[in-house]
């Protein structure tokens, strides 16, 4: 079958022609016939379904007019401009305003005209009207034998091009029927049977051009299943080609080094959940394949022990181990905490990071090249240039989305071999898009917190509570605990997030006199030095109170501290106050945190508090944030380009995602390369889906 007409420039498309075809290629990046079609609508109008402007109520989302233009006037000056048009139905009128584009809504509207008006409605007065309308003549052209008509997105480009949202689908008027005998099926007959898909075919038809509600559904379901069938089929190959390809350094020693750490300095016993993940990586570094994993789990699920127990595995097998850290006081206080838990123990712990001092550094280089250090812990230092290992076996990464790709790769040049790699989460992220970001990557969880741990309560006060809060204060401080208050650091105005910080800390310092009660400061302005001092302080218990920006977010550990005030809370992402929310709560000790806000706060700001209110899971609080802002904003998405989704969605489809990763799973496995004759027309299209995305971000 010839499929080169898919291949065909839309100039050549009646109703579109060059002019038109330039601006889609422009503004969309649409330039032959596949790409249109896999140009999906965004909603469907009910063509049957109208309003009546008398029945507008006040609570509607959007609706659907149908009516003539009776007037059409130019209203106010500057920022006031407006176009007004009165829209008259058979029982009544409404207005319909645009602030925007006037010169050219002007040009499309006629008196007398029937017109098709798409909006949301407002109450003005005791009259209804519409910003902004989506608005078309009414066309007798489109497809008559369904009431339902498809919905694109537009430009105002596209549209001055006549290419609205809805205009955009007389496209497939023309291109349906030229292309469909050559649109071919994609998946193999085992999966379309086992779901009772309809053919890829029908599905590119249905969506465009539906005939009812039923037809959406089916098409929807299964683009969207191809959608993330394709992307998880490119994710497991990328992990098993690696594992194919990739040897790995064999570690199968288990030997003085964990063994003594286990049996003489662990001061606890592990959770089954640190047993089950120092399992599967240990299990991973006796297969001859290089690992790569991820590793998630809430703050202060212990993953600091389960990335040294595992270095102490390398360390046995005579090879070198490094713990990279996102920022200088966490990579302190990774080494501080690993040095005391390898005390008496033959291994060789060293810490190197931006502030480590010339004549050490110097040291440090040699010692490691010589193979003198078992364990470095640091920061970006790590990868510069300069560095060289002896023998470096395995990298852990910590909090990771702070690390480029690119810093990341530079990792591989550091040793003769390419070492086992872990990257551990400093917030969980929802499993799906766990599974679409990091797909190629093996996976783990700790989904349990040490015993003991006393949830912590949440409570969130305006400023008006401010007084009861410096009682609450005053009464743990006397019972000998610690405060953290923090203020949010955003990085377009420090100066002005160091003025909140500082009449902050006056405020508390009245509140707090002297001698009696002991201040600490740590902001992001001060010197490396100067923070470590104050920390340290803190950290012994001389001052009661650490006011701080956001540097101490990450890490920071001090048990006795039991109240995390959050100044400006409205103004963290749901995961930055779930870490920082992790700073307490680290002892025996029931903690608070407190979440201080302004009183008027946006819907989406209060929902953010009520989550953390209402739970202490980050796994839970990952998934509110998910839903709440969508994947593109989350964390550690941008570089990714997996989440740049035509019609599937993981918050909404979830489940089918699932699905798709089960099979493309199993597939894989049973036919590693696609060779059988079933999957020819799956891997065709695979391999050309693939050609077409290729930057996706990589963990090595
Ligand atoms: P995170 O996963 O946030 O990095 P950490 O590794 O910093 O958590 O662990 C938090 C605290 O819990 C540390 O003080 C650590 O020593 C302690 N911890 C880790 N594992 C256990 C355990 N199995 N039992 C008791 N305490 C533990
Ligand atoms: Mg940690």
């Amino acid at each position: 079958m010839n499929n080169d007409i898919l291949k065909s420039d839309l100039t050549y498309l009646k109703g579109v022609g060059p002019k038109r075809a330039n601006v889609l290629a422009a503004e969309l990046g649409i330039r032959n016939y596949e790409q249109m079609l896999s140009y999906f609508p965004f909603r469907y109008i009910d063509r049957t379904q109208f309003h009546k402007i008398s029945d507008i109520q006040i609570n509607e989302t959007a609706v659907q007019l149908s009516g003539k233009i009776i007037s059409i006037e130019t209203l106010g000056k500057g920022r006031a401009l407006r176009l007004s048009a009165v829209l008259q139905d058979e029982t009544g009128s409404m207005e319909l305003v645009w602030f925007r584009g006037i010169k050219w809504i002007k040009t499309k509207l006629v008196i007398n005209k029937e017109y098709l008006v798409y909006g949301k409605p407002s109450k003005f007065g005791n009259k209804f009207n519409i910003t902004h309308p989506e608005i078309d003549i009414v066309q007798e052209d489109i497809k008559l034998s369904s009431k339902l008509q498809a919905v694109y997105n537009s430009t105002e480009k596209l549209s001055k091009a006549g290419l609205t949202g809805k205009g955009i689908g007389y496209v497939f008027n023309t291109l349906l029927p030229q292309v469909s005998a050559v649109i071919t099926e994609n998946l193999n007959t085992d999966i379309v049977e086992k779901y009772g898909f309809i053919s890829h075919k029908e599905a590119i038809e249905k969506i465009h051009q539906p005939i009812n509600y039923s037809d959406i559904q089916k098409a929807s379901n299964r683009l969207k299943y191809e959608e993330f069938f394709f992307i998880q089929l490119s994710l497991i190959e990328q992990n098993l080609i690696r594992k194919e390809q990739i040897p790995g350094i064999y570690f199968g020693v288990i030997g003085d080094k964990f063994n003594g750490f286990f049996n003489n300095n662990l001061p606890f016993t592990l959770t089954d959940a640190q047993k089950k993940v120092i399992k599967e990586i240990r299990n991973d570094f006796s297969t001859g394949k290089q690992m790569n994993r991820l590793l998630q789990g809430d703050v202060g699920s212990g993953k600091t022990l389960v990335a040294l127990m595992t270095m102490l595995i390398a360390n046995d097998n005579g090879y070198q181990a490094t713990l990279m850290a996102p920022t200088e006081i966490l990579a302190q206080q990774h080494f501080v905490s690993i040095s005391k838990f390898l005390e008496g123990l033959n291994v060789n712990v060293e810490l190197l990071t931006g502030s480590t001092k010339a004549a050490n550094r110097r040291k440090l280089h040699a010692d490691l090249e010589s193979g003198l250090i078992d364990i470095l812990i640091g920061t970006h230092a790590l990868i510069e240039d300069k560095v060289k290992f002896n023998n470096l076996g395995y990298v852990v990464i910590d909090e990771q989305h702070r690390f480029g790709v690119q810093q990341r790769a530079k990792l591989w040049s550091k040793g003769k071999y390419i070492p086992h790699i872990l990257v551990m989460t400093a917030t969980p992220i929802p499993r799906t898009m766990a599974m679409t970001i990091y797909g190629d990557l093996d996976y783990s969880v700790i989904d349990e917190l040490p015993p003991g741990r006393k949830p912590i309560q949440t409570y969130h006060y305006s400023d008006a509570k401010r007084i009861a809060l410096f009682g609450f204060m005053k009464k743990q401080i006397a019972l000998g605990r610690q405060v953290y208050i923090v203020y949010p650091l955003i990085n377009e105005s420090e100066t002005l997030d160091l003025k909140d910080l500082q009449d902050g800390y006056e405020s508390i310092s009245r509140g707090f006199p002297k001698p009696e009660y002991q201040i600490s400061v740590v902001h992001g302005k001060m010197k490396a030095k100067d923070k470590d001092i104050e920390m340290q302080r803190f950290k012994r218990g001389e001052t009661n109170i650490m006011v701080a920006t956001t540097v101490i977010e990450v890490g920071v550990d001090v048990a006795n501290a039991t109240i995390m005030v959050i100044e400006n809370a409205e103004r963290f992402g749901l995961s930055q106050l779930h870490q920082l929310r992790g700073r307490v709560g680290r002892g025996a000790e029931q903690s608070y945190c407190i979440l201080m806000s302004s009183y008027k706060l946006s819907n989406e700001a209060s929902m953010r508090l009520e989550t953390m209110v209402r739970t202490n899971d980050g796994f839970e609080i990952a998934e509110a944030d998910l839903k709440l802002r969508g994947p593109g904003d989350m964390e550690g998405t941008q570089q990714s380009g997996v989440l740049d989704l035509h019609i599937a969605d993981i918050v909404k489809d979830e489940a089918i995602l699932k699905q798709a990763r089960v099979d493309a799973l199993e597939l894989l496995e049973k036919d590693p390369k696609l060779e059988f004759p079933a999957n020819e027309l799956l891997k065709i299209y695979y391999l050309k889906t693939k050609a077409a995305k290729t930057n996706w971000g990589r963990i090595s």
